[in-house]
């Protein structure tokens, strides 16, 4: 039995949600931070399918910047202590980790059972939904500052694979992430404003369950009502005294 405050038990079945008040701590802007690289952009220009179709060559640009930004910095402790949870779940318990980030931060951290609702930074995959279908997506860390890549079966442009406001999930990672939730004893919520839709909904999945709901973020969001125990500060300061493992 763990005596740390979260009082997580062995043999229980925890997902942990994450968003990118999880990574600020490693560098990387959240979306809604002041001065951040999303202030600088519009959104609708640069994480949509309608400014990909207007602009590829600056969504280009745009992605490949930050692919430059999330390879230059690291991991920070709450992430680790994300993966030594996972760690701590071992073969007893059961662990799902939920992350709308894209930067492989968690990845690169250590852990392992991962459902990237919101896809990846470093994978791309053709912009032609049937092209697509048979390439899938692949990894790729190259820069694009020039102009928008092509397609080496088609011809036509290729896109980052991540998930775009406007966008459905993917429904093979969107429907692992929801049984995992309709599954879990505790859910974990940990720097994601709630405000990004379908995933802010997936807290009440939990408590359809009966699952204990537990927030760590800077400031209440806006289904702060939804968690039952609500720990407000840097996750990278609170993660490792919370959670098991470390
Ligand atoms: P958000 O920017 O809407 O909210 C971030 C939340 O994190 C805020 O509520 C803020 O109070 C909190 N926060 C800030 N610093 C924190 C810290 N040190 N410790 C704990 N909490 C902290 O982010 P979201 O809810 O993830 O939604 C934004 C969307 O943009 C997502 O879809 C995500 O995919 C994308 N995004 C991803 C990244 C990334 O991959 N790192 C970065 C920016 C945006």
């Amino acid at each position: 039995m763990d005596l740390r405050p979260l009082g997580i038990h062995p043999d229980s079945s925890v997902v942990v949600l994450t968003g990118a008040g999880i990574s600020a701590e490693s560098g990387i802007a959240t979306f809604r931070d002041s001065g951040g690289l999303w202030e600088q952009h519009d959104v609708s220009q640069v994480a949509t399918p309608e400014g990909f179709a207007a602009n590829p060559d600056l969504v280009w640009r745009f992605y490949s910047q930050r692919r430059l930004q999330a390879r230059s910095v690291e991991p920070n402790a709450g992430h680790f202590a994300v993966a030594a949870l996972e760690r701590f779940l071992g073969e007893r318990g059961r662990f799902t980790l939920v992350t709308q980030n894209v930067d492989g931060l968690h990845q690169r951290a250590g852990s392992r059972r991962i459902l990237p609702v919101h896809g990846s930074l470093f994978r791309t995959r053709c912009a032609d939904i049937e092209c697509g279908k048979g390439l899938g997506s692949w990894e790729d860390e190259s820069l694009h500052v020039d102009g928008a890549p092509r397609c080496p079966e088609c011809g036509g442009l290729l896109r980052p694979d991540i998930v775009w406001f406007g966008e459905y999930l993917d429904p093979a990672v969107e429907s692992a992430a929801r049984e995992a939730i309709a599954d879990c004893d505790l859910f974990l919520a940990v720097g994601t404003s709630g405000a990004v839709w379908p995933v802010a909904g997936y807290v009440d999945i939990a408590l359809a369950r009966g699952a204990r709901t537990v927030l760590v973020n800077l400031e209440a969001p806006a289904n702060v009502s939804r968690f039952s125990e609500v720990h407000l500060g840097k996750s990278a300061e609170l993660l490792p005294l919370l959670l098991p493992g470390t």
